[in-house]
């Protein structure tokens, strides 16, 4: 077990700055057809809500009744949800509440890493069950896909609730010459593997692969500081920086799944060279990366653990990183928050807990949309952050999926 995502009530709706456009899906269709849909109102309800009668979900969902006792038959006979009994009032018969069963199903997480692979499961409550490191000693497409293969064949042992689905994340950005510091030179050969069909084939469950800022604003929206949040951006650190945006409660991918690569823009003319070629990107400033490299004496580069004594020991060069490291990211802020209106900014990922609160505190953020007086949430807060959110936030992919209804069903898409 972690300290990792909160699975505690985030904040209620009226207290999150309801923004103008919300693109809110908690409504419901009530054509048969649309049952699939339904299903997904009647699990978002409930997974927002706690413990709900029939009555509140048909009314919140906007369905008949009937349609809510047929979902709900379904889901009890899945084990997906509990009868949790009647709930006393003080008059009438009260009605029999159902929750979400923690136990009715989990979902796997694996962040491919160079060098490792971390597996977490998470159950159907958003609660990390497990999370290990496994060494992967070669990257190639065959040997990694193997190790995939054992350990989940052994954690589907381990748990016996049914496996929901699994999500992957690993480097991107995906199918682009010339960033080839982050893309498939550190995974070789992957680029002529389809990294989901060989997933799947591998592992026999719904696979969803995504990028780690996505995964982590997903994670975010659905267990941490993005619960009830329509708009917001993730930025997360990991080796490099990335954004992963929520915008009207759906991830932004962009066409080819690298929205969001904020890391490889250039902020500093004539700044430093990057991997990806390119003088001054962000994340030659901004990073674990940078951090790891500005800290690093006599050849020996500083583990987490290290980088957290050298924060504690209040050494001035990490101090000095801090400083100049805020303005880079406070501007880079400022920007995105011009583009996509957030709601809020959540911060999260590799980066150590208290040097990311540090970096935040330091933040001047240049005046932009943002700046509203009558603000419910903060401009910049601190989301979840330890080594293992990509992983925990991968295995949020298939709750996502699962759950949470799309804007855009097949049978919408159908008449786009
Ligand atoms: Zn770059």
């Amino acid at each position: 077990m972690t300290d990792s995502l909160s699975t505690k009530p985030g904040p209620t709706a009226e207290a999150c700055d309801p923004p103008r456009h919300s693109g809110r899906t908690t409504q419901g269709k009530n054509p048969e057809r649309s049952r699939e849909h339904n299903r997904r109102v009647v699990l978002e309800l409930l997974r927002r809500g706690g413990s709900l009668g029939r009555k509140e979900l048909a009314d919140m969902a906007n369905i008949s009744t009937q349609a809510v006792t047929n979902i709900i038959d379904d889901l009890l006979a899945e084990k997906l949800l509990l009868d949790l009994g009647r709930k006393r009032t003080l008059r009438g018969l009260p009605p029999i509440q159902y929750a979400i069963n923690p136990d009715g199903a989990i979902t796997i997480g694996l962040e491919i890493a160079v060098g490792s692979l971390t597996a977490a499961v998470l159950d159907l409550g958003g609660n990390p069950r497990s999370v290990e490191q496994i060494a992967l000693p070669d990257m190639t497409a065959s040997v990694v896909l193997t190790i995939i293969g054992d350990v989940v064949a052994r954690l589907r042992v381990k748990y016996a609730a049914p496996l929901m689905g699994i999500g992957v994340v690993m480097p991107g950005p995906f199918e682009i010459e010339g960033l080839s510091g982050v893309g498939p030179t550190t995974l070789p050969d992957w680029s002529e593997v389809d990294a989901v069909e060989a997933l799947t084939q591998t592992c026999g469950v719904p696979v969803f692969v995504d990028n780690d800022a996505n995964a982590a604003a997903v994670a975010e929206m659905l267990f941490g500081k993005g619960q009830n949040v329509s708009h917001f951006c993730m930025l997360y650190f990991g080796a490099g920086i990335g954004m992963g945006a929520i915008l009207a409660d759906q991830p932004l991918r962009g066409a080819f799944g690298n929205a969001g690569e904020i890391g490889h823009i250039v902020v500093e003319t004539n700044g430093l060279l990057c991997q990806c070629g390119q003088l001054g990107c962000l994340e030659r400033y901004v990073s674990l990366h940078a951090l790891t490299e500005a800290m690093t004496r006599d050849g020996v580069i500083p583990d987490s653990a290290a980088l957290i004594r050298l924060y504690d020991d209040r050494d001035p060069a990490i101090l000095a990183w801090l400083d100049q490291a805020a303005p880079y990211l406070a501007r880079m802020i400022s920007l995105l928050e011009n583009i996509f209106d957030p709601q809020t900014m959540i911060l999260g990922g590799k980066m150590p807990e208290a040097i990311l609160e540090d970096l935040i505190a330091r933040l001047k953020i240049p005046t932009s949309v943002a700046n509203r007086r009558l603000r419910a949430l903060p401009r910049v807060q601190r989301g979840h952050s330890n080594e293992n959110t990509a992983a925990l936030g991968a295995a949020a992919l298939p709750f996502f999926n699962a759950i949470t209804p799309q804007l855009h069903l097949p049978q919408d898409q159908a008449s786009l």
